[in-house]
């Protein structure tokens, strides 16, 4: 792989990345509302506090789930894999992996 496609590759590594932190800041200004409001009707119920945090959970399960699925398509559409073991490198490993051409799972060469 050359330095250019390696930058580009990157570049939608990132742009993984910057999807999710403007969901987050999305969903934080959501939940600031909803406490707001919460706040405002003057409900006091530990179901309200229960839901805030399933919120939260959900939220972060699912930011989680959006950098993997996001990342793996990155490195299917610039066939990143392994030739020794055939396998892609986890999406939290997947920029490193690049850089360094070797295989997190086997040290292998990375095809690409
Ligand atoms: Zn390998």
């Amino acid at each position: 792989m050359t330095n250019k496609t390696i930058n580009e590759f990157e570049a939608k590594l990132k742009a993984v990345d910057s999807r999710v932190n403007r969901q987050l800041f999305i969903f934080l200004g959501i939940t600031l509302i909803l406490i707001f409001v919460i706040d405002k009707l003057d409900i006091k119920s530990s179901k309200v506090n229960l839901g805030l945090i399933f919120l939260l959970v959900a939220y972060i399960l699912n930011a989680i789930r959006t950098v993997i699925t996001g990342k793996k398509k990155v490195a299917e559409e610039f066939g990143v894999v392994c030739s020794a073991c055939g396998k892609t490198p986890k999406a939290f490993f997947m920029a490193q992996a690049m850089r360094k051409g070797k295989c997190p799972y086997c040290g292998g060469v990375i095809n690409a």
